[in-house]
């Protein structure tokens, strides 16, 4: 009588389940062209487009050594030593977890400058600097900043025109250090990559239809991803905008580099929830997630079988890398139990922008 290898046996199940999710997602969640250029213009659809494949800029393999000739490494890993010596430190957290945090407070209080309104070069000075629009950038003009459009100001104590350009190119913003959330994520995210990310998929982009941004990593001390509000420096407190700012939202998007995720039920309380059909039906903006990820599943798989030239272990990387930490992500959402607080020592309110300017997008706190 021969014996059975049931772990031999498990690893077959799983790369038959694994090739014929790749398959069925394919077919499943196929766009046709004319309902895909649709999708284009419509509300959150446009920015699934937009952010579909975001992060994979981060990993540009040139970008690390900029990364490093630039940030003060020094003092950002005597800052971690400091705080994995710290006798009341949360024992789940590891060392990246440490790097991160310390990231977080190096990135907003050494390195980076929230710009509400740019200052006039002349007066040195913001207060007399008045708006006068924006134009998109010249599409003619060689543009390695990758500029999207450019604010036009004027100082009316002086009479100093004054552009200020958004900047996309991360490792422009390596050098210009300025900018809005925008700025400040993108900026932040490619630093993120460069000290934790390595070849793994670790960072997430996340954007929320009420105009703000922030990310995510993977915690492999916590074992899931982390919120993370570069221009706050706040860890882990997903309810920080609907709790703290006061902030009402429709949808929250997750982009990492293996799938695309809807995370509103991680950060939006039911409280705070604008009815999300009053923006898009939910229906379609799942479907064109769907549709991505069934792609990243297909794309990941080919990538695998070229790198390890073996489909079986192709496979298992499928469903080890996307299948299951996807399925994880979506059950952990739907707990009851989720935690529905944030943590007392936070400051009510955003902190960045002007006090008006923040209650004009109903952030302060009061809302
Ligand atoms: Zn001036």
């Amino acid at each position: 009588m021969t014996s059975i290898d049931y772990s031999n046996l498990a690893d077959r199940l799983i790369t038959i389940y694994a090739k014929q999710k790749i398959v069925s997602d394919r077919k499943k969640f196929r766009i046709n062209h004319a309902e895909l250029q649709e999708s284009l213009v419509l509300p959150v659809c446009q920015s699934i487009h937009v952010h579909a494949n975001c992060v994979d800029v981060y990993k540009n393999p040139n970008y690390l050594n900029e990364v490093l000739d630039t940030i003060d490494l020094a003092t950002i890993y005597m800052n971690v030593d400091k705080r994995e010596n710290e006798p009341d430190k949360n024992p789940n957290l590891k060392y990246d977890d440490f790097v991160v945090l310390e990231l977080l407070q190096y990135f907003k209080h050494n390195f980076f400058t929230w710009v509400n309104t740019p200052k006039c070069p002349n007066c040195q000075d913001e207060k007399n600097v008045e708006s006068k629009g924006s134009i998109p950038f010249n599409r003619t003009l060689p543009n390695p900043d990758e500029i999207s459009i450019v604010e036009h100001y004027q100082c009316f104590q002086c009479g100093t025109n004054i552009q200020f350009p958004r900047i996309n190119n991360p490792v422009s913003l390596l050098r210009t250090k300025q900018g809005r959330c925008g700025e400040w994520v993108n900026c932040f995210m490619l630093i993120l990559q460069a000290l934790i990310g390595e070849d793994k998929d670790r960072i997430r982009y996340v954007w929320n239809q009420e105009d703000h941004v922030w990310c995510e990593y993977y915690s492999y001390g916590l074992n899931r991803w982390v919120h993370l509000d570069p221009c706050e420096a706040v860890y882990d407190e997903p309810l920080l905008y609907c709790n703290n700012w006061g902030k009402r939202m429709s949808y929250v998007i997750g982009f990492n580099q293996n799938y695309i995720i809807d995370l509103s039920d991680k950060y939006i309380t039911p409280e705070k929830q604008i009815e999300k059909s009053s923006v898009i039906s939910k229906n379609k903006v799942d479907k064109l997630i769907n549709y991505y990820n069934s792609n990243k599943l297909a794309n990941y798989y080919n990538q695998q079988v070229s790198k390890l030239g073996n489909e079986h272990k192709a496979l298992l990387s499928v469903y080890n890398d996307i299948i299951i930490p996807r399925n994880q992500e979506l059950d952990v959402m739907k707990e009851p139990n989720k935690p529905s607080a944030t943590s007392t020592t936070l400051t009510k309110g955003r902190q960045t922008g002007s006090a008006a300017w923040t209650k004009s997008r109903g952030e302060d706190g009061n809302s």
